[in-house]
């Protein structure tokens, strides 16, 4: 794993000593900024292997927009008081960390080497105020698929339910950014939904109840009559790089793709859904429950 730390009186990251150290448990203060108050951010990106029959000839690892990633955690830094890694530092420590990992990326075709980047207040602090020191780590992992597929399909559509009590996110809160703090308190609904067998939860806006925002950890298209939507931004949907990725690669196929409210109405009756993110990729959306009634979006 990589990891870098700065502390006060240094200019954030600039010029801050990184080393490549063998996994394992880090130590903290009981006293720390992350542990007492939550002042931390996480990140996450994939890296492949180079399909063997690349035009290029070449070999090696593909990486999907590390520089995005490093520029969604600089914005969830400056939201939450912590000084963030310049973007070169930040593609580098990828870097590093993968070629120091490259045993685990997994075959190609047979999955992913995920990156998990942390920022986190690791510094003593007992009255509530941004830690004294922060710690960058980048460690990962092998994964499959996010969502088990069956054997004759890349991709197993989901069922999601749509959640009617818990709210991910709310205006002026920090939804819109990897903070830590949004994870936890919505492990219930999801917890609760998977137990009732259903893939994620999807999140209504907390003010109307209304709007659909995002599901735990990927954002949401719907299609109708050709056209594509996706919940536009307000600060309580976290701006996705598959997302922004999703949005291009469309309008560059000449779809339309509006970024506005979407209320439930329009999802329950959308000719198709699907999810995107780093973890879930492209996910359809086979139903969509709510209220305690099944919506059918994909013929099954
Ligand atoms: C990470 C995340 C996403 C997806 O973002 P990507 O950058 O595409 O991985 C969507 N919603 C939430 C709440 C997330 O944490």
């Amino acid at each position: 794993m990589y990891v870098m730390q700065c502390r006060q009186g240094d200019v954030g990251f600039v010029g801050a000593r990184a080393e490549l150290v063998p996994y394992r448990n880090i130590e903290l203060s009981p006293c720390s900024g992350v542990l007492n108050y939550g002042q931390g951010l996480i990140g996450g990106l994939k890296v492949y292997r180079r399909p063997s029959s690349d035009a290029s000839g070449r070999t090696g690892y593909v990486l999907f927009r590390p520089e995005e990633n490093a520029r969604q955690m600089q914005v969830g830094a400056s939201r939450m008081c912590m000084p963030a890694p310049s973007v070169e530092q930040f593609v580098n420590a990828v870097k590093q960390t993968v070629l120091a990992n490259s045993r685990w990326v997994p075959p190609q075709g047979k999955g992913a080497l995920y990156i998990r980047p942390l920022l986190i207040g690791s510094g003593p602090i007992l009255g509530m105020a941004p830690a004294p020191e922060y710690t960058f780590i980048i460690y990962a992992t092998p994964i499959g698929a996010y969502f088990k597929a069956s054997a004759q399909e890349d991709f197993s559509a989901i069922n999601l339910l749509v959640e009617e009590e818990f709210h991910r996110a709310f205006l002026g809160g920090t939804g819109g950014v990897k903070a830590i703090t949004n994870y936890a308190p919505v492990l219930k609904a999801q917890v609760d939904g998977k137990s009732k067998g259903f893939a994620d939860v999807l999140y209504l806006d907390s003010v109307h109840k209304r709007y659909v925002e995002e599901a735990s950890s990927s954002n949401l298209f719907i299609v109708k009559g050709g056209a594509i939507a996706t919940p536009k931004m307000a600060g309580t949907i976290l701006p996705g790089i598959t997302r922004s990725s999703t949005i291009q690669l469309a309008r560059d196929q000449g779809y339309k793709v509006e970024k506005r409210l979407v209320c439930i109405d329009d999802l329950l009756t959308a000719d198709e859904v699907f999810c995107t993110g780093t973890a879930v990729c492209i996910t359809p959306v086979s139903t969509v429950s709510y209220k305690g009634t099944r919506f059918f979006q994909l013929a099954q």
